[in-house]
Formats: structure tokens, C-alpha cells, sequence
């Protein structure tokens, strides 16, 4: 969907807090899916799992219906990159990656959070490309402070992804502004250059959302109309968080470390943490 043209609406205190509110419950959901990650389960019972939690907390699915999504969370495993559909077909396997993307919508705001969980024995090269796209992540949010450019988180995400580790970033899909409607202006391409686009002013909240190919850059849409593959077939990574442009600088409304530490108690899935070292 094109979202040119359309202007940026700045937020309130008390608006980022209703949207930090359901940034929140999506990864606590996330948490919960992750804490019942192994071989052998489905795409459909994580999704059972996540709407039934995500209503019991007062909000509605954030994707559902949103442009025809039939779920609730988005699965994209390993050559998946993004709007993978859960199913019962979708089985995962000892040594999958999973993207696992999750929208709420409460008080008239949504929230929209990704994480990609890596199950069993995954490849080192495959936790590593996890490793360098969750850093490039913080990257791309350490540049979203009052007075830069749009260009300036992009060119972040992609320098490091790109030139010093030498993956690629897709370019057909981008982050977002983000408030009373998901998906929101600007654009928030993970490509680009510094010093261009949008002027980021205190109020703009936006999600920042790396995908990285292990291999090239292109993708293709599978036949279910939904799923982004790598046209390769080799790996992708997806990390996102919905940030605010605070003066104090940008203010995290999702929470990765909630995911993170149920993570920790569950032995079927590695945890990818920030510390880890990726140079
Ligand atoms: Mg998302
Ligand atoms: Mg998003």
C-alpha cells in the first residue's frame, strides 16, 4: 500500500502511553508464544493461543481483518521473511526461524511488535544473521531522535546490515508511523541515506523493523498472496519495535526483554539478545 502523501500525526503523553500500553501486550504475547515454542507444534495453535491471550487482556488482535489477515500473528519460517500465515500445515521443525509479528489494537490505538525465534539446533551462520539484524534494530532507534532525518535511521540499518556485514535488506517493505491506524506515514525504509526524508519531531511515533536476507535482496509473494519469501531461499531475519520521538530521546513502547526472559526458561528456542557480540 502506498502511504505517500499522507501526513505524519504527532502524539500526545498521553496517547504514547495508550499505544505503549498495547506495545506491551503484544509482546507479552509474544512472550507467551514463545514460551511454548518446539518442534512438532503448529502455526494454528500459536494462534489460537496469542488471540485468546490477547482478548483475555481487553484488546482485539491488531491484524486480524486488517487488509484481509486472517490471523493474529504473522509466522514467516526461515526463507520467510515477513506475513507468513500460520496454519496447521505449518509445522515447526528442530532448527527453524521464526519471525513471529503481533498488532493489538485497545483505546483506539494499536501496537506492533516482531521477534524472530530461533528453535532447536539453528545454524550459527543463520543466529548470527539474527544476531546483526536485532542489532541493527537499536541501530536504526538510536537515530530517531528530534531533528534527524528519516534517512538517517534507514541509512543506520542498512550500513550495518549491508556494507559491514553483507547481507541485504529488502526493500519492498518498510516500518511505519503508527497511532489510531497500524500503519500510518512516514515510511520507514531500512535502506536510504543520511540526511533525507521526513524531519522526526517529538511527538512521531514509528516502528522500526529490520528485515535482513542472508543471501539477496530480492523476495516474492508465495501463492497465498500473504507470504514474503526470499527469492534465494536462504534466511531472513525480522526484529521490530514501536518507538516514540521523545525530547529526551526515543522512548522503546515495546518491551523485547519480556520475550527474552521467557525465552530463557524454554530449551527449545535460543534467545537473541542485544549484548551479543556481532562485529
Ligand atoms: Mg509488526
Ligand atoms: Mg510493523
Amino acid at each position: 500500500m502506498s502511504r505517500k502523501g499522507r501526513r505524519m500525526i504527532f502524539k500526545t503523553a498521553e496517547e504514547i502511553e495508550l499505544i505503549r500500553e498495547n506495545c506491551l501486550l503484544v509482546c507479552k504475547t509474544l512472550a507467551y508464544v514463545g514460551s511454548m515454542l518446539k518442534p512438532g507444534l503448529t502455526g494454528e495453535e500459536i494462534d489460537t493461543k496469542a488471540e485468546e491471550f490477547i482478548r483475555d487482556h481487553g484488546a482485539i488482535p491488531g491484524f486480524k481483518g486488517l487488509y484481509g489477515c486472517p490471523s493474529t500473528l504473522l509466522v514467516s519460517r526461515n526463507e520467510a521473511v515477513v506475513h507468513g500465515l500460520p496454519s496447521k500445515e505449518q509445522v515447526f521443525e528442530d532448527g527453524d526461524i521464526l519471525s513471529i509479528d503481533c498488532g493489538t489494537y485497545m483505546n483506539e490505538f494499536y501496537g506492533d511488535a516482531a521477534y524472530t525465534f530461533c528453535v532447536g539446533e539453528v545454524k550459527e551462520e543463520t543466529l548470527q544473521l539474527c544476531r546483526v539484524t536485532n542489532e541493527s534494530l537499536y541501530l536504526g532507534i538510536e537515530q530517531a531522535v528530534v531533528g534527524n532525518r528519516v534517512g538517517d535511521v534507514s541509512f543506520a540499518i542498512q550500513n550495518y546490515t549491508e556494507r559491514v556485514h553483507k547481507y541485504s535488506v529488502v526493500r519492498e517493505l518498510v516500518g511505519h508511523g503508527l497511532g489510531k491506524s497500524m500503519h500510518e506515514a512516514p515510511d520507514v525504509p531500512n535502506y536510504g541515506r543520511r540526511g533525507q526524508g521526513p524531519v522526526l519531531k517529538e511527538g512521531l511515533v514509528i516502528a522500526i523493523e529490520p528485515m535482513v536476507n542472508m543471501g539477496r535482496k530480492e523476495v516474492r509473494t508465495l501463492r497465498d498472496d500473504w507470504t514474503i519469501v526470499t527469492k534465494d531461499k536462504k534466511p531472513a531475519a525480522h526484529y521490530e519495535h514501536t518507538i516514540a520521538v521523545t525530547k529526551d530521546g526515543p522512548d522503546i513502547l515495546s518491551n523485547h526483554e519480556l520475550i527474552i526472559e521467557e525465552i530463557r526458561k524454554n530449551p527449545n528456542v535460543i534467545p537473541i539478545v542485544r549484548e551479543q557480540a556481532v562485529s
